[in-house]
């Protein structure tokens, strides 16, 4: 089979990234927008329907370097679950050495038992769901945790042998000040997690939050406030060795290997590299094909039990497309845009079409420009979506 991206840069065959997406979850958490089902009955059939999934992916040619437990919560599975679809993976695509395996836990669901049998599973990564160190601020977010039950996860991980943790973290929730989120942080470091993902709480449509912003039961921090705790989080964590090397997540440095924990899963959503999504309307995307499956778990196992392909839709990226998410993810990224690498692909659009615009943002501090790489600064971070659309305005 030929390689999918022949357009990577640094290799001619870059290795692909596996998504699994696990679709269940005890209880909905009124702001996420995340298919998943609280039906757990399905579970079994499911794992029997990923099972034929990852069989039809047989002969796949590209080796693969990283896998992703998400969902949903990864954590409903045992250990013995979690390592079955590991062989099942392992024996049908050809995994690099030194993979890197991840799970989501969730702090209400694993117990310490389940952490050695995810390390003994094969598991060497794992991102904990905490979102808040506080009972009040969990209890907002609709989350079936307490910030002990975080706390136990968070120990029993270590204790287990994982030496590469990520704590999530959810800001900017309703009547949040500074301190009390300072307080999340300060908390968050006493665990000395390997990676930090810390999330602007959003209102995304057809969540129970987003009706309740809408008819005023929620109020979001206003503007000066959002902007003061985006702020807060880069210092604050950049003070403590975290490098934020994307808009909303941070490493820590290995002082002899430096940046050795950014999770190099999701690095392959922001660089266009190829990755299988796997589940329930999980995502794919093959140069220069994206495709997805169905969103419903009841249909991806009638699909995959009748023989039936559980793709539900595949959109081939056009030179526009690729142009606008090629601006957007970029600047997402601490290494911004590579411009030598943007104008072999689409032309000289910086030096004529962005000039203006980009001058413009420069002079406000929002962006550094060089020969090789245009990037956002820390305070131009924080404005990313308005900058991009102006960019994407200028384009050709
Ligand atoms: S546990 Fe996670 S995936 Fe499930 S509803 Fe809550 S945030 Fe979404």
């Amino acid at each position: 089979m030929p390689c999918h991206d022949s357009e990577h840069p640094n290799k001619k065959c870059a290795p692909a990234g596996i998504y699994i997406h696990i679709p269940f979850c005890l209880k909905k958490c009124p702001y996420c927008n995340f298919y998943s089902t609280t039906d757990l009955s399905l579970k079994e059939k499911f794992i029997n329907a990923l099972f034929r999934e990852i069989d039809s992916h047989h002969g796949f040619s590209l080796p693969i370097d990283t896998i992703y437990f998400g969902g949903g919560t990864p954590s409903l599975l045992s250990p013995e679950e979690i390592f079955s679809i590991l062989s099942r993976l392992f024996k049908h695509f050809t995994i690099r050495q030194g993979i890197e395996i991840t799970m989501e836990i969730n702090p209400g669901t694993a117990g310490a038992k389940n952490f050695h049998g995810y390390i003994d599973a094969g598991i060497n990564r794992l991102n904990i769901g905490v979102q808040s160190f506080q009972n009040q601020n969990l209890g907002f977010l609709g989350r079936i945790h307490s910030a002990r039950d975080a706390c136990t996860a968070l120990i029993s991980a270590r204790n287990a042998g994982f030496s590469n943790i990520g704590i999530d973290l959810i800001y900017g929730l309703s009547d949040q000040n500074l301190k009390d989120w300072e307080n999340d942080l300060q908390k968050a470091l006493c665990f000395h997690p390997e990676h930090l993902s810390c999330y602007m709480l959003s209102y995304e449509r057809k969540t129970p939050f987003y009706k309740a912003r809408k008819n005023g039961f929620i109020l979001p921090p206003d503007e000066n406030l959002s902007g003061k705790l985006f702020t807060f989080t880069w210092e604050f964590l950049s003070a403590h060795g975290y490098i934020p090397y994307e808009i909303s997540n941070f490493s820590r440095t290995d002082s002899e290997i430096k940046e050795f924990y950014r999770s190099r899963h999701n690095q392959k959503y922001w660089t266009f590299a190829p990755y299988i999504g796997l589940g329930p309307s999980a995502h794919s995307y093959l140069h220069p094909v994206r495709f997805w499956n169905v969103k419903s778990v009841d249909q991806y196992i009638r699909a995959i039990q009748s023989g039936i392909s559980p793709i539900a839709d595949k959109e081939t990226l056009t030179m526009e497309q690729e142009m606008i998410e090629s601006v957007f993810l970029g600047l997402r990224t601490k290494e911004g845009i590579d411009l030598k690498r943007f104008e072999k692909k689409f032309g000289p659009v910086f030096s004529n079409s962005f000039s203006i615009p980009l001058k413009n943002l420069k002079e406000k501090g929002y962006l550094t420009l060089s020969d090789t790489f245009c990037k956002l600064t820390p305070s131009g971070m924080r404005f990313h979506d308005g900058i991009c659309d102006l960019l994407i305005g200028a384009m050709p």
